[in-house]
């Protein structure tokens, strides 16, 4: 057998893999890995003065605004606690509008007039860099003549240390804006809409007579989907490594169909791995907790315990940060494109989201008495106002180039945003609706699950049933928002939901504060949620989203369906939408605009890259397979019929043919393609539709050629690493 490098490959994975030596000892027990790289807060008690840690908590704890003289205790403490630790180099980590995170590492180093070197770190080096960094996507809110961009402190989210075997560097989390104070990241906007919610949920709890609290933060817990490919076998798939999903591949004989991949025992290489990735991670202060096998083959998930907005994104940042990393340790590499493989399932971030009080309270957890289940009710459905009024936002903010083969592809939500709440409260609602008190309101009786068997304990019924259909789910005391894509930041989807359930809490507040004059209080608020609920209980579905009769029901509903980026793109810089973002001083309107140039030149590039990579691997490697194949097939016919002219031809020419038709093929839809690439109109907006229009699907037919000729030429001769193997092999 002749020794290609996909049989190399092979053979290295099936002659065993040795895992690398664990960086933690088996015996280093969880508490004290947990946090050990991070200057968090039990380092900051115990190594700023007093007064120093006093004034950041207030910062932190109640929003009051940072004491700029502190910054000198803080940066001089850091330092002393990250060069003890290692610690030669510090760097801003910020996270521009690229979707990913950026760096610029500065050595601590100050060299004397006598030539030695002294450390230094000032306060002014905390607080403010100028990493210039001119080269990211500023949607036009930067030209380069003013191109100064600054990364200023982020005291939220704690400084960590990242190291290698040679050294280690101290990372502060920053955000990134331009010299006129506008956001050039995904944080800064972030941060801006947790105030708001924060203002207008204080303003809700105070108008319920609750006066206790003092802030409300938006938690988040991202679930994180992704496969792992072996590398020698990933580093022969150009399209895995620039475009992070297959372009070619036909379907292996044997799929996700046994559905015996999910929660299905881990193979030792992958646990190793996961394990070392986790370890990691809580030395990192990331808080993971679940892991186990999803649906497809190759496919994992790993979840963290929720955490404040903005910490959650850096520790969802870093987690797909260091997936990469430690992947390539145990030879592996992680892919967390939302469709890696075609007729597999792709990757998701669901994206668990809720509201809780520094007073400890869940403001999603259904109360005990009636006034705790009137503050419940409101804030649901302020929830569902949001969603409904604005589908628009929450559907640009999923919209991705990678999440188009997700969504509506029978394996998540569909493009159609609706509100799932259970049956059980569902049936409050409906009632509600229909004019019942809300003390009469109540949900069917559950009981405890028969099970049948005596010796086992009885199983209370969790108080909500799933809907694994619904793009938005109400799951107990938080809702999911499962379109999300996995390779994408949470921090726009939850800027957004941030910011519309903010302006529905807003108009709820208003409403209620309108009518409250000499009123019963909690009449008027009950009266408030009815109408409420009445107006927007379209958005409201508790069947099969997958089915066609709720794209045809949702119509008649009048929802939107926006089935992929350019029709999601096109609702998202609306008039109505630059106000609101303006009006909550979340995004300015330029920075809206801005945002939206820079989703469709994503939309646009990776379209690009998509299309160049699959016109060179057709070009490179699969034409020159099938027409050696080819070749060979014409000289055995020719040789065969003088040699042995027994040996019926019939089907070695029909098979010729096939091929001989299929290689034609290629060769003019390649050349079709470059030149309907070439035609791209202008403009963001139409150059995004005429992609969409005129280049996926002569793509995707290219590819039907080529994954018909793989299941025809001679395995030996095909240069990429088949499905069979990517998926199967370890
Ligand atoms: P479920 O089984 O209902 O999906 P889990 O407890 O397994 O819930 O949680 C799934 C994800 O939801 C986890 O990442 C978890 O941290 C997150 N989560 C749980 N409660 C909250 C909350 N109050 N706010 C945000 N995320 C939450
Ligand atoms: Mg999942």
């Amino acid at each position: 057998m002749k020794s290609t490098p996909r049989r190399r490959a092979l053979e290295a994975i099936a002659s065993g893999h040795e895992p690398p030596p664990p960086r933690h000892l088996a015996a280093d027990r969880l508490p004290e890995i947990f946090g050990s790289k991070v200057f968090n807060d039990a380092v900051q008690r115990q190594r700023l003065p007093k007064p120093v840690y006093q004034a950041l908590r207030r910062t932190l704890d109640t929003g009051a605004e940072l004491d700029p003289n502190i910054a000198d205790a803080v940066a001089s403490a850091m330092k002393d606690w990250a060069i003890e630790k290692g610690a030669t180099h510090y760097t801003h980590w910020f996270q521009p509008m690229t979707g990913l995170t950026a760096e610029k590492h500065d050595a601590f180093l100050s060299p004397t007039l006598e030539g030695g070197a002294i450390q230094e770190f000032s306060g002014n080096e905390l607080i403010l860099g100028e990493p210039d960094a001119s080269s990211f996507p500023s949607g036009g809110v930067r030209n380069t003549f003013e191109a100064r961009g600054y990364t200023g402190w982020d005291p939220g989210s704690p400084a960590f240390l990242r190291d290698t075997a040679y050294g280690k560097t101290l990372t502060i989390p920053t955000v990134f804006v331009s010299w006129t104070g506008e956001a050039l990241d995904t944080k800064t906007p972030l941060l801006r809409s947790c105030e708001a919610i924060d203002r207008q949920s204080r303003r809700v709890l105070g108008l319920l007579g609750d006066g206790k609290v003092t802030k409300i933060t938006a938690t988040i817990g991202p679930e994180q989907e992704y496969f792992l490919v072996d590398r020698m076998l990933y580093n022969l798939r150009p399209d895995l490594a620039h475009c992070g999903r297959t372009l070619l591949g036909a379907a292996p004989a044997k799929g996700q169909e046994l559905e015996d991949h999910y929660f299905s025992l881990i193979p030792r290489r992958i646990l190793d791995f996961m394990m070392d990735f986790e370890h990691e991670l809580w030395a990192l202060g990331v808080p993971l907790k679940t892991r186990h096998g999803e649906v497809a083959p190759h496919q994992f998930e790993t979840a963290p315990v929720f955490e404040s907005a903005s910490m959650a994104i850096d520790h969802n940042m870093l987690t797909m940060e260091v997936l990469h990393d430690v992947a390539q340790r145990h030879g592996m590499n992680a892919l967390v494109h939302e469709k890696p493989f075609a007729r597999m399932n792709g990757s998701g971030k669901h994206l668990n989201w809720s509201l809780s009080t520094d007073t400890g309270d869940n403001l999603l957890s259904p109360g005990k008495t009636p006034a705790e289940n009137q503050r419940f009710m409101l804030f649901l459905t302020a929830i569902v106002r949001a969603v409904d009024l604005h589908q628009d936002l929450l559907r640009a903010s999923i919209a991705h180039a990678g999440n188009d083969h997700r969504l509506g592809a029978n394996e998540a939500p569909p493009a159609i945003l609706s509100v799932y709440l259970g049956t059980e409260l569902q049936a409050v609602v409906d009632q509600l609706v229909a004019g019942v008190k809300p003390s009469d309101a109540m949900p069917p009786q559950v009981s405890d699950l028969q099970l049948g068997v005596t010796t086992l304990p009885q199983l209370p019924i969790d108080n909500s049933d799933r809907n694994r259909t619904s793009p938005f789910a109400f799951t107990g005391n938080k809702f999911e928002f499962r379109a999300v894509g996995s390779s994408q930041t949470t921090a726009f989807p939850t800027t957004v939901l941030n910011t519309i359930v903010a302006e529905s809490l807003d108009h709820l507040a208003n409403q209620i504060e309108g009518r409250l004059q000499g009123g019963n209080p909690t009449k008027v608020v009950d009266a408030v949620i009815a109408e409420t609920l009445a107006e927007h209980k379209r958005i409201l579905f508790t069947g099969d989203n997958y089915s066609d009769e709720w794209s045809a029901e949702a119509e008649r509903r009048g929802l939107l369906n926006l089935r992929d980026t350019p029709s999601a793109l096109a609702h998202f810089a609306t008039p109505d939408n630059l106000a609101l973002f303006a009006k909550y001083g979340v995004l300015s309107e330029r920075e809206t605009q801005s945002r939206s140039d820079v989703l469709y030149q994503a939309y646009l590039h990776r379209l690009r890259v998509e299309a160049d990579t699959l016109t060179e691997m057709l070009q490179t490697q699969v034409l020159p397979a099938v027409l050696e194949f080819q070749g060979r097939l014409a000289g055995a016919i020719a040789s065969t019929h003088s040699a042995c002219p027994e040996l019926d031809q019939s089907s070695a020419k029909r098979l010729l043919g096939e091929i001989a038709a299929g290689s034609q093929s290629l060769g003019s839809g390649i050349e079709e393609l470059t030149q309907v690439i070439a035609q791209t109109p202008s403009g963001l907006a139409p150059a995004a539709e005429y992609v969409r229009d005129a280049i996926i699907h002569r793509m995707e037919a290219l590819r039907v050629t080529s994954d018909h000729l793989e299941t025809l030429v001679d395995d030996e001769l095909w240069p990429l690493p088949k499905y069979r193997e990517l998926l199967f092999a370890h």
